[in-house]
């Protein structure tokens, strides 16, 4: 499932190749998605795409007539640009042509992705958009701001910064790799989380997730591929999917439990219990 760091990476990657592109068609050959594709979408044709954001894994490609495309990639959605007569693969569901004939192209075999238009003006209050917590790599993601978000949550500390409304992005492999570089056992109450634990915490999860921006970057070149997937990432992994194997600072065996419904590992000597 394309998660911050890759929806982030396809942003980059995908950004230059449609700034300033005028609509040239828009082909919907599937519009049953998670929720149906916005039919506003063919009435773009003859409008610019003016800026390529992100809001947690949403795309937002808003255009010069007030209104924005949002794209989420759901469990298994992808987007390239490509020549506009590049043969349609199967689980191609849209095209949109731009001057000069390229196409950027979603792809989405289980269908859980959303392209849906929405004005520019209402996106922050958009039902997907309103709720969520700050993006993680913000400057208004702080440890204050945690702290306060956490004050009276008394769920496991990992439970809780994979809630979006705490801070957006941070998936399970990103909440275990984080607590484990800021040395904290994922089962700390969330209310407890004291003010350096926090500042510790926070860093981690920026530290986690810009290292796996930067990762993508060399992968940057497959969204104008016409063929194959987009090369997802690894970063080296210190606790996720190691159970049993030595930590990589202590040695001590790595531990696995299922918190919140989501595998989660840790090193009981490097992530002391206080
Ligand atoms: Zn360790």
């Amino acid at each position: 499932m394309p998660e911050l760091p890759e929806v982030e990476t396809t942003r980059r990657g995908i950004s230059p190749h449609v700034m300033g592109r005028r609509i040239y068609e828009v082909i919907i050959r599937r519009n049953d998605l998670r929720q149906p594709v916005s039919p506003e979408l063919a009435g773009l044709e003859g409008a610019e795409f003016v800026a390529v954001k992100r809001r947690s894994k949403y795309l937002l490609f808003e255009t010069d007539r007030g209104e924005a495309v949002i794209i989420h990639l759901g469990m298994s959605g992808s987007l390239r640009v490509i020549p506009a007569g590049a043969d349609w693969k199967k689980h191609d569901h849209i095209g949109i042509t731009m001057q000069g004939g390229m196409q950027l192209r979603y792809h989405d075999p289980r269908r859980f992705g959303l392209v849906l238009v929405c004005p520019i003006a209402g996106l922050e209050s958009h039902p997907l958009l309103k709720d969520l917590g700050p993006e993680p790599l913000g400057e208004m993601f702080t440890a204050q701001v945690l702290r306060d978000a956490l004050q009276n949550k008394m769920i496991r500390i990992k439970v809780a910064i994979m809630d979006a409304k705490v801070v957006v992005g941070v998936g399970n492999i990103y909440a275990s790799e984080s607590l484990f570089r800021a040395g904290i056992d994922p089962m700390l109450p969330a209310n407890k989380l004291t003010k350096p634990k926090a500042v510790r915490l926070v860093a981690a999860i920026k530290e986690v997730l810009a290292e796996s921006i930067e990762q993508g970057g060399t992968t940057l070149r497959d969204f104008i591929k016409s063929d194959g997937e987009p090369g997802y990432f690894k970063q080296r992994l210190y606790v996720y999917d190691r159970k049993g194997e030595p930590c990589r600072v202590c040695d001590t065996p790595i531990l696995q439990c299922v918190l919140g419904q989501r595998s989660t590992y840790w090193c009981a000597a490097c992530q002391k219990k206080r």
